[in-house]
């Protein structure tokens, strides 16, 4: 039996213990997958206790930086993402990474998708939007531009990336191609989306706008028109899975994504940090997503 859990503040929402779940049965293993929910306050009383209480556990906001001081040892994702989804318990040890990226680089293959060379936009500055910027220059990517409302948390993000690049590269003695990825910040007008997706590959929404239970949406969804036509689009959302975002650039002829192939490969991902083993990822995304998706 693997116990595992998610901890957030909120939690209820968490489609968490239903992704895990449904892939463990796949796998044949026994799970128990407990949603709990743990305030700021209690983070280090949780972990402590966690080091004989289960077998790792997923975090959500807002405790995925809160956590690091807490942690053992961190992966290099984790380093390098600044941040930390999912907790191994070994020996009493608690061992932080990060999977998100991996997750969206998992989900961006399987509509035929890639970073390397590519150009990406991203909209939002947020928690998501970080994940997002670090596997995109982590993978590669030629230009990244960013449109948000609050510009200086864009700049901070890609700062730090850009230093962690430069790092990492000095580490292993190599010259890191995120070093001369080109970035650019964009305001989140109407004028400012169309020139931030003018001429992209990729572009990943990562604000809530269009979210079930969010009363905003995008004002207008003209920037849409500034893409070419091969440009593949994808939503951070899963409830709706098909946001109106989503709906028009489908309409446009793009290739879209909803948020729940991220969610499950990120889930996937982790799993094989719990398990300790590498496991049948795109084969489990099928068994997954046909149970979750009848959730949505
Ligand atoms: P967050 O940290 O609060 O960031 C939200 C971002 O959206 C911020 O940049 C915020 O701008 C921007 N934003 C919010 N309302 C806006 C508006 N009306 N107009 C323009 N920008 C707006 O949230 P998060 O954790 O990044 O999550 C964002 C979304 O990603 C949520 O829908 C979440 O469900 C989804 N998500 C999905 C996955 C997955 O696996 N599929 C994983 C994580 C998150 P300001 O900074 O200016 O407020």
């Amino acid at each position: 039996m693997i116990r595992l859990a998610v901890i957030g503040d909120p939690i209820e929402h968490s489609l968490s213990p239903a992704v895990h779940g449904a892939a463990m049965s796949a796998m044949g293993i026994e799970l128990e997958y407990q949603k709990i929910h743990v305030t700021s306050d209690a983070l280090k009383s949780f972990t402590e206790s966690a080091r004989t209480s289960l077998n790792g556990f997923n975090l959500t906001m807002p405790h995925k930086i809160n956590v690091i001081p807490y942690l053992d040892y961190q992966d290099e994702d984790a380093l390098f993402y600044g941040a930390v989804n999912t907790v191994s318990v070994r020996n009493g040890k608690l061992y932080g990474s990060n999977t998100d990226g991996i997750g969206l680089a998992a989900a961006l293959k399987r509509i035929g998708s890639d970073f390397e060379g590519k150009r990406v936009t991203v909209l939002g500055a947020g928690g998501a939007a970080n994940a997002v910027l670090a596997a995109a220059f982590k993978n590669n990517s030629s230009k990244i531009n960013v449109a948000c409302r609050t510009r200086g948390k864009a700049e901070e993000i890609l700062n730090r990336l850009k230093t962690k690049s430069a790092y990492s590269a000095d580490l292993c003695n190599r010259k890191n191609a995120a070093l001369s990825v080109e970035t650019e910040v964009f305001g989140f007008d109407a004028e400012n989306l169309s020139k931030a997706c003018d001429g992209a590959d990729i572009l990943i929404n990562t604000t809530p706008l269009g979210m079930q239970g969010i009363p905003n949406n995008f004002d207008s969804f003209d920037f849409l028109d500034a893409l070419p036509s091969k440009a593949v689009v994808s939503d951070l959302i899963y409830k709706p899975m098909t946001t109106e975002l989503l709906n028009r650039a489908k309409k446009r002829g793009h290739t879209v994504q909803c948020g729940l192939d991220m969610l499950i490969f990120q889930a996937l991902a982790a799993e094989e940090r719990f398990l300790n083993k590498r496991i049948d990822m795109q084969s489990l995304y099928v068994k997954v997503y046909e149970e979750v998706s009848k959730m949505l």
